[in-house]
């Protein structure tokens, strides 16, 4: 058994929690919110991460609230002119996409977890090499000390820094906007029980959107081209009237989703180039931390979450001694797929035509393949 500080409660802190206590390690998270707030909308997780966290035994919680979209679907701009379909809950894959609030799924991984396991109001300042260890600095002055330390603190990571020197992500020129509405707002408007994506004139504009709380509910994200990004802060109120303008050509079914939005929040969009090296010692870093990537596939909380299962398989059988060749065998397995997701993340063009899917939804991190 291995005693494990994992900075970040984020999807792929959590999720690396209770796969590595289910592997028969000791865990501690540090998270440097006070609590989770009902912030950050949606997640829509496909059959790779639905995969996963059933292997975790949380399913069953996640299935009470999440929606099930029928579909994947592609459509041009204008015309309306669907481009591809793809079915997402028949027995393609061993399991269903789930579309899900963001605080649904982070609620379904706490309460998975032991008590005491999740420390909240605990900001890492940094990460130090220990003789067969790791130590984690507090802001504050606190230290501890672990057999391994896990850096899943996001695309911002204090711990990727401390390891490998500060390396800011470079904004894309993108903006993302978020809004969630009532179904009964859109009584009219056909294929809501489906995820669609309205792919734009250019790559600036695309509008996604889906069914989230059972369906109850609509959720609708859309980017907008913006010269650069100063503003303080992750989500922001955004101008609705902005966005509606900017989408003004767009298809009338669009229009139609875009009036039934009052509310918008909008962030910025950031990538980094995927990395050669992920640990180093008994420190190492899943997630964001280590391969953040614009959202246009949908698989930045699903890569951390198969990280996090694929880490404590690696991890299974470790000692104090043998960490750093398990993170060898955990980094071999995942950082070309990353990678891959990364790069496809950025070319935006997943699924606008009919496209095998299976290389990234049937995958299955319970079955990764782990050598040397
Ligand atoms: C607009 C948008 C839409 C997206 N849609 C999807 C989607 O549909 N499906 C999908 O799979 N992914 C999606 N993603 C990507 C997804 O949100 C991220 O890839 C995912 O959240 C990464 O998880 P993580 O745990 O690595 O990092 P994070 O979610 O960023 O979590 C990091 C955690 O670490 C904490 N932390 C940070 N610094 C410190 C510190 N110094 N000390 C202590 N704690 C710290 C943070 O508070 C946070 O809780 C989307 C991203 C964006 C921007």
């Amino acid at each position: 058994m291995l005693t494990i500080g994992i900075c970040g409660g984020g999807v792929g802190g959590l999720t690396a929690a209770l796969a590595l206590i289910k592997s028969g390690h000791k865990v501690e998270i540090f998270e440097r919110s006070k609590h989770f707030g009902r912030i950050g909308a949606d997640i829509n997780l496909t059959p790779n991460a639905v995969h996963a966290l059933d292997g975790l035994g949380i399913g069953n919680t996640l299935r009470q609230t999440a929606a099930k979209p029928e579909y994947r679907i592609s459509r041009t701009w204008d015309t309306g002119e669907e481009t591809s379909r793809l079915e997402m809950q028949g027995d393609r894959y061993d399991a269903p996409q789930l579309t899900i609030h963001r605080a649904d799924l982070v609620s379904a991984l706490c309460g998975a977890l032991p008590d005491g396991a999740l420390h909240f109001g605990a900001s890492i300042a940094g990460v130090e090499h220990l003789e067969d260890g790791a130590r984690i600095l507090f802001e504050g002055c606190r230290s501890k000390d672990f057999d391994l330390v896990i850096g899943a603190d996001g695309i911002h990571s204090v711990v990727r820094n401390t390891l490998f020197g500060k390396d800011d992500p470079k904004f894309t020129g993108l903006v993302s906007y978020r809004a969630v509405f009532a179904r009964e707002k859109a009584k009219d408007i056909p294929n809501l029980d489906s995820f669609t994506k309205w792919w734009g004139p250019n790559s600036d504009l695309q509008l996604v959107v889906f069914p989230l709380l059972r369906g109850d509910e609509v959720f609708v994200f859309a980017t907008t081209p913006q010269e650069n990004w100063s503003e303080e802060g992750w989500t922001l109120p955004g101008d609705i009237e902005k966005l509606r303008d900017t989408y003004a050509d767009f298809h009338p079914e669009v229009l139609e989703l875009l009036n039934c939005c009052t509310e918008v929040t909008c962030s910025a969009l950031h990538v980094r180039e995927p990395m050669e090296a992920w640990s180093k010692g008994n420190i190492t870093i899943l997630g964001d931390a280590a391969h953040p990537m614009v959202p246009f596939m949908a698989q930045g909380a699903t890569m951390a979450i198969e990280d996090g299962v694929v880490l404590s398989l690696a991890l299974a059988n470790a000692t104090t001694k043998t960490v750093p060749a398990a993170l060898d065998v955990y980094e071999g397995a995942r950082r070309d797929r990353t990678a891959r997701v990364q790069r496809g993340s950025l070319a935006n063009n997943w699924l606008k035509r009919p496209e095998n899917a299976d290389w990234v939804y049937a995958y299955k991190a319970w079955d990764a393949l782990l050598s040397v």
